[in-house]
């Protein structure tokens, strides 16, 4: 097996993708490899080769280069001298940072959505919260994986910082790679309570308990990490094989 992939397969990239037609802008393509690094069908480690994007995407070549600096600006990928871009693959104290990162950012975003959240937020985010749990439950992993991240952006958008919220669409459109370098176990998502408990926490408007709870999840998902393993592409292949199935794919 080759030590790297490489992303020609565009079914497979657009699966998910917002609407029928191809996505043809820059930010368009840029929104859709995004997504399929967050929804988890991009891998740390795969190649973004040009050519092949190019082709999938009924562009040239110059806009993927763009659409791939975009990715790196978002630390998303890496450009290697002489070799590519490929997908990032954090590093261990990158993922330490990311996550002490999302504590700093979420404490902000949860204590102004508990004076600030409304009704219609709430409503917004339960019905995320079922949706998810809907998703884990019949195995559709990916969704709702995807599903875990919306829950976070939607908290910072209902808080009404932009600017925290802008930090936060960095540092969790990153999560999924840390977790895909990380994790070898089973549940690569949230855990669906604890986000309902979090709810319960902003609807009361307890800050405290709120901020309590959003630690200990953050906590639970860091955990699961397993840092004495960096896995390498081909093992992980297998890792996302054995976790997600081919009922995914
Ligand atoms: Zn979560």
């Amino acid at each position: 097996m080759p030590s790297t992939r490489t992303a020609n397969r565009p079914s497979k990239l657009l699966d998910g993708a917002v609407g029928v037609t191809t996505p043809r802008s820059v930010n368009e393509i840029f929104e859709v490899l995004r997504d399929a690094v967050v929804s988890q069908r991009l891998s740390p480690g795969v190649q973004l080769k040009e050519q092949p994007l190019a082709s999938a995407f009924g562009v040239n070549r110059a806009a993927i280069r763009q659409v791939l600096a975009k990715l790196a600006n978002c630390k998303l990928a890496v450009h290697r001298l002489n070799r590519g871009v490929f997908v990032a693959s954090p590093s261990r104290e990158e993922a330490v940072s990311i996550f002490h990162a999302r504590r700093v950012v979420e404490t902000a975003i949860i204590e102004l959505a508990v004076e600030r959240m409304d009704a219609h937020g709430l409503r917004e985010l339960r019905t995320i919260i079922a949706q998810e749990q809907a998703g884990y439950l019949s195995g559709k992993l990916r969704e709702a994986s995807k599903l875990s991240v919306q829950f976070h952006r939607t908290l910072a958008q209902k808080a009404g910082n932009s600017v925290l919220e802008q930090f936060l669409e960095e540092i969790v459109a990153r999560t999924p790679l840390v977790v895909l370098s990380f994790n070898v176990t089973d549940n690569l998502g949230c855990e669906g309570g604890e986000h309902a408990k979090i709810v319960d926490a902003i609807e009361a408007r307890d800050a405290a308990l709120a901020v309590r709870l959003l630690h200990e999840h953050l906590g639970h998902l860091e955990n699961k990490l397993a840092f004495d393993e960096h896995l390498q592409p081909d093992e992980l292949e297998r890792a996302i094989f054995h976790s997600l199935g081919s009922a995914n794919d």
